[in-house]
């Protein structure tokens, strides 16, 4: 029997989160420098270009790729020959794992979680309590899997349970579609097929852990009707031209990987579920030798990509501008933003739409006349920095918001990430507004543009409180213009290669 120590999981556990926080996985981060090399839509090449030196700014610095740090994910199999010290409870000590990893001083992960999701949905404030799948298996090892997804993708799981005649590749193109950008391409498809409607959920998570070999197996051919699956669904996939960001291009998925299970004759359960530019998983083996050991990797696997603001892109100088100078922008174009701005996602956005439901004044410090709002939750500071990794995030959740903001508080523009449903879209127009986004998983890049942070209003919401930056050439792209023309919209529709059957 082989004795597994607490403290060594636990140690492990925080080590993986870690490493993961800063370093991509290799496989993942080459597959993104060839999808930059052959990306011929200058807007998805430029925004692969930003992940990419986000990326490698994060191996040396060693802080995290994406403010948003992920919600725990673990697939563990323990082998029915270990042995645990007296009254172990394996998915706390994963949890304190956990605590000690998203707090630790040097490099403070973003607490996500919250606890009461269907009611006060209160921050646990050290992100636990992780997501763990336990599995006995034969031997006297411990295999961990461990991921920290993003909430931006995850949000995009599907399942499908389709009739046993049903094209599983016209339901996957049907779903990626319905997507949209919010789980921020280029990214990996994680598919299962088959057992029963959770079975399929697990098989697709479990699928995302396997390594990229997507160029491989279109060299070698496939040699099963699940490898030619995956051929068949990463060309469609791309062909829709949704792209970086979907900003439309030529790479949407760097991989499609698929796990399959028997299932009931009447059944043919699917699912899919994405990773996003911020993949990050990490493998080990636990011997009773003690903790993991994880090998950083070399800096050399980066590929060679920089990137720096475009010389020719708009100045904007958010202290002057004005609802005239806003009306000349177009869907597409580059912009440098200096001056100042606020922050607000969604529990802030609900707490203004409550006060200005009730007639009730806002915040003395929150005039929103003629200002930009940025939808972010970063990652806390350290040392000099103004504020931790601060990219946007998901616009879409405050499209209900965004009539009430655009009426009622004088407020001039958005910046996040993905499209704008149809209402937002028309309120943009209708108030001669417009939407900027930023480089989903590229935080740390980002938020060197931030020059100083100071919290405005609603303190107690932590990470989701409103904050004024200070910017300083921040990169974003117009996505939907005063008139409520869409980037989203005919970026994709450009570079599309196939109708949907
Ligand atoms: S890259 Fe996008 S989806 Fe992924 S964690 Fe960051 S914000 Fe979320």
């Amino acid at each position: 029997m082989t004795l597994i120590k607490s403290e060594d999981l636990i140690a492990s556990i925080a080590d993986a989160l870690q490493f993961m926080s800063y370093y991509h996985p290799v496989d993942f981060i080459q597959a993104l420098g060839k999808a930059y090399e052959i990306e011929q839509s200058p807007a998805a090449k430029d925004a692969i270009a930003q992940i990419l030196a986000n990326s490698r700014m994060c191996a040396e610095g060693k802080r995290p790729i994406c403010q948003d740090t992920g919600i725990v994910v673990v697939f563990m199999e323990v082998g029915t020959e270990v042995r645990w010290e007296p009254n172990t409870d394996i998915e706390e000590l994963v949890n304190e794992g956990v605590r000690r990893a998203y707090g630790l001083p040097g490099n403070p992960l973003r607490a996500s979680i919250v606890s009461d999701p269907a009611g006060q949905r209160r921050n646990t404030f050290d992100n636990t309590p992780a997501v763990t799948h336990i599995r006995l298996v034969p031997g006297d090892k411990v295999a961990i899997r461990i991921s920290a997804k993003g909430g931006g993708s995850e949000n995009k799981a599907q399942l499908g349970m389709l009739n046993p005649s049903d094209s599983v590749v016209d339901w996957v193109l049907s779903r990626v579609e319905e997507m949209g950008a919010g789980w921020c391409p280029p990214g990996v498809l994680g598919i299962g097929i088959g057992g029963t409607a959770e079975k399929a959920m697990l098989l697709a998570k479990e699928a995302l852990l396997d390594g990229i070999d997507m160029p491989t197996l279109k060299e070698q051919g496939p040699k099963n009707h699940i490898e030619a699956l995956r051929i068949e669904i990463y060309d469609k996939v791309n062909a829709l031209g949704i792209g970086a960001q979907g900003l439309g291009g030529l790479t949407t998925v760097l991989d499609v990987k698929i796990q399959d299970y028997p299932t009931h004759a009447a059944s043919l359960p699917v699912a899919v579920i994405p990773n996003c530019a911020a993949t990050r998983h990490v493998h080990f083996i636990l011997d009773g030798s003690g903790p993991a050991i994880l090998e950083p990797p070399r800096l050399a696997d980066w590929p060679q990509v920089d990137w720096s603001p475009d010389p020719q892109a708009r100045q904007i100088d958010l202290s002057t501008v004005s609802r005239e100078e806003v009306e000349t922008w177009r869907p597409g174009e580059t912009l440098l933003l200096t001056g100042k701005l606020l922050t607000g996602r969604d529990a802030a956005h609900r707490r203004i739409a409550e006060l200005l439901e009730q007639g009730k004044p806002l915040p003395a410090e929150l005039d929103f006349t003629n200002r930009f709002i940025y939808y972010v939750g970063p990652v806390d500071p350290i040392n000099d920095e103004p504020v931790g990794p601060a990219g946007p995030t998901t616009a879409t959740r405050m499209d209900k918001f965004t009539d009430t903001m655009l009426a009622q508080t004088g407020l001039l523009g958005m910046i996040g990430k993905a499209e704008r449903g149809e209402e937002a879209v028309k309120a943009i127009q209708r108030h001669r507004s417009v939407y900027l986004i930023a480089v989903g998983g590229a935080a740390y890049l980002v938020a060197k543009s931030i020059k100083s942070a100071r919290v405005l209003a609603f303190p107690e919401l932590g990470m989701e409180a409103v904050y004024e930056f200070e910017v300083k050439d921040m990169p974003v792209t117009v996505a939907v213009d005063s008139s409520g023309n869409s980037i989203h919209k005919s970026g994709p529709s450009h570079w599309r290669r196939i109708k949907l059957r």
